[in-house]
């Protein structure tokens, strides 16, 4: 990054680069909630680079129970910026400065969440941190993570624009096969899919324009495929396969 005249020494340039790759339970865009802490029972891990994968440098992290992540949304870059973008809270259909939004279409691609810390764990010198209720896809680079300070950080009474109303939520329906395979699932590997699935299903990850009843869709976690029809407020999970 080369900054502009008279900031500093103009000889000065900074290189960013990764210091994590994030490890996510979804694999693929759609689902991925909207903002964090919107579904609690998702999981990543952080899983740190060298030079910074060092014990040393999250001394002190463990004692917050959430940290600030900053993140490059890597799958956005190919597509550019815009000044304006159309946020799905708005219903997809009125555009608002890229500045009053959370988009990931932004200059410098550079995303902020806040995150529950589940655990730092330490191997062979490799330091991982694991966290909650993400709103980020698998192998995305870490640029920076902080701890989330409550009595900075947090604004109970800031307004929030247009961006305020809650989700609908709806019945959620698993068919006795797609229980199977999360009771096995979770047998398996401890990840609870069937609340999962129902968190990130209620918050509607469907494009603002699409309310057709009976369409089905089908959405990546880990390494599961899943496929759900909605239907008069209901959603109705059809399948979970492996990919
Ligand atoms: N909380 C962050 C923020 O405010 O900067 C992200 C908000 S952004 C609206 C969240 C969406 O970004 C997700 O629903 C997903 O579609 C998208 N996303 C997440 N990780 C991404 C990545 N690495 N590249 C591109 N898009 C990504």
């Amino acid at each position: 990054m080369i900054l502009p005249e008279n900031t500093i020494d103009k000889n000065t340039s900074i290189n960013m680069e990764p210091i994590a790759i994030i490890r996510s339970c979804f694999t693929d865009k759609f689902g991925i909630p909207r903002q964090p802490g919107l579904v609690p029972a998702s999981t990543a891990r952080l899983e740190m680079l060298p030079p910074y994968s060092r014990p040393e440098a999250v001394e002190g992290l463990a004692e917050f129970s959430h940290i600030w992540v900053f993140f490059l949304f890597h799958q956005a870059v190919a597509r550019g910026w815009k000044p304006t973008v159309r946020p799905p809270r708005l219903g997809g259909n009125k555009r608002v400065g890229v500045f009053a939004s959370r988009s990931p279409q932004r200059p410098n691609f550079i995303g902020s969440s806040v995150v529950r810390l589940e655990k730092i764990s330490v191997n062979n010198k490799i330091v991982t941190i694991h966290v909650s209720g993400v709103d980020f896809l698998d192998m995305t680079p870490v640029l920076d993570i902080k701890p989330y300070v409550p009595y900075s950080d947090s604004v109970p009474n800031a307004s929030c624009g247009y961006a305020h109303e809650p989700t609908p939520s709806f019945d959620i329906v698993f068919t006795p096969e797609v229980l199977e395979f999360c009771l096995q699932y979770k047998t398996e590997t401890k990840q609870d899919l069937k609340e999962l699935i129902s968190q990130i299903l209620a918050q509607d990850p469907r494009p603002a324009y699409h309310d057709e009843d009976n369409r089905e869709y089908g959405m990546s976690l880990w390494d599961l495929n899943i496929r759900f029809a909605f239907h008069k407020g209901t959603i109705v999970i059809n399948t979970i396969t492996h990919q």
